[in-house]
């Protein structure tokens, strides 16, 4: 899909004036969006995209000569028109603690494993690989939620940060390894969807709709169920390997059906159903919700 036409290229998403966040410099041509992910609640927040981002086609079988670039295009996003899966992985965490430092510790650790999965992935069809920040104090940086909300944890799209605050991130987890592992690969989810340039297509389209509509809420479920399937084929991946067991990997996954069913991120059996789907079939064309009928994104 090439959304050019259809949405063009506003050089300032005006929800973020009006929420009073600050106006991310477009360094890098990344679309502001403040991803918040809970097992119990979940908080979207949408922000810029630029005009520095230059479209691009989604055509399958761009030539490789082209510098790496993003694809502003949601179903024909090259991500999940070539079929392809996590290679298994061996992630290799420490202990896991409640303090500060053994959980930055873990989700480090977790970090470098999800930038080895994922970065052939993403370099491998052309796309332009960056490994993302994580953030562990109450700082939101570019993005806050719009009611001021305080969140989980949250992927912030203009400042490529992974937002894991501590005592939430416990709290919200129970402190289960298995299920802040869950977190933290959706969360990369959305950061693989920065990469490829599905954020920021699905946040101007989200923009078009309007985002407290219907159309509006279905576009972010689709983004947010994706990034569960994103987190299943990431626990496939290195289930039965290093530190993370098959049995920690299921409990990981199954844990998505423990949402809370808000209406952008989709009922808690269809939260649990994606993050199946890319347990099971650790395939990106699988992970394709913008594809998906209605009733398996509600
Ligand atoms: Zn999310």
């Amino acid at each position: 899909m090439d959304n050019r036409g259809a949405f063009g290229y506003p050089p300032i998403d005006p929800r973020l004036l009006e929420s009073g966040a600050p106006v991310p410099i477009p360094q890098r041509g990344r679309v502001a969006r403040f991803v918040v992910y809970s097992i119990v609640a979940l908080f979207i927040v949408v922000g810029v995209g630029g005009p520095f981002l230059a479209p691009t086609e989604a055509v399958a079988g761009v030539a490789q000569a082209e510098a790496p670039h993003q694809v502003v295009a949601l179903s024909t996003n090259p991500l999940l028109t070539y079929p392809q899966s996590l290679a298994p992985g061996t992630c290799t965490l420490p202990k896991f603690g409640r303090t500060t430092d053994e959980l930055r510790a873990y989700l480090e650790a977790e970090l470098t494993c999800l930038d080895a999965a994922w970065k052939p992935v993403v370099s491998g069809i052309n796309l332009p690989f960056e490994s993302t920040k994580l953030t562990m104090d109450d700082s939101s940086g570019s993005c806050r939620a719009r009611d001021g909300s305080a969140p989980v944890a949250f992927y912030c799209g203009a400042d490529n940060e992974l937002h894991m605050p501590v005592q939430s991130v416990l709290d919200g987890t129970d402190g289960i390894p298995a299920v802040v592992i869950g977190v933290l690969a959706h969360e990369y989810g959305h950061h693989v969807q920065d990469m490829s340039g599905i954020l920021l297509a699905e946040s101007r389209r989200e923009k078009t709709a309007g985002r407290d509509t219907e159309a509006g809420l279905e576009l972010s479920r689709r983004l947010e169920l994706q990034a569960n399937c994103f987190a299943g084929m990431f626990l496939a991946s290195v289930a039965g390997r290093g530190s993370i067991t098959k049995s920690m990997a299921a409990t990981g996954a199954a844990a998505f059906a423990d949402g809370g069913g808000e209406k952008d991120h989709g009922t808690a059996p269809n939260q649990g159903r994606w993050a199946q789907i890319g347990y099971q079939q650790n395939k990106t064309a699988a992970c394709n919700t913008w594809a998906a009928p209605q009733g398996d994104v509600s």
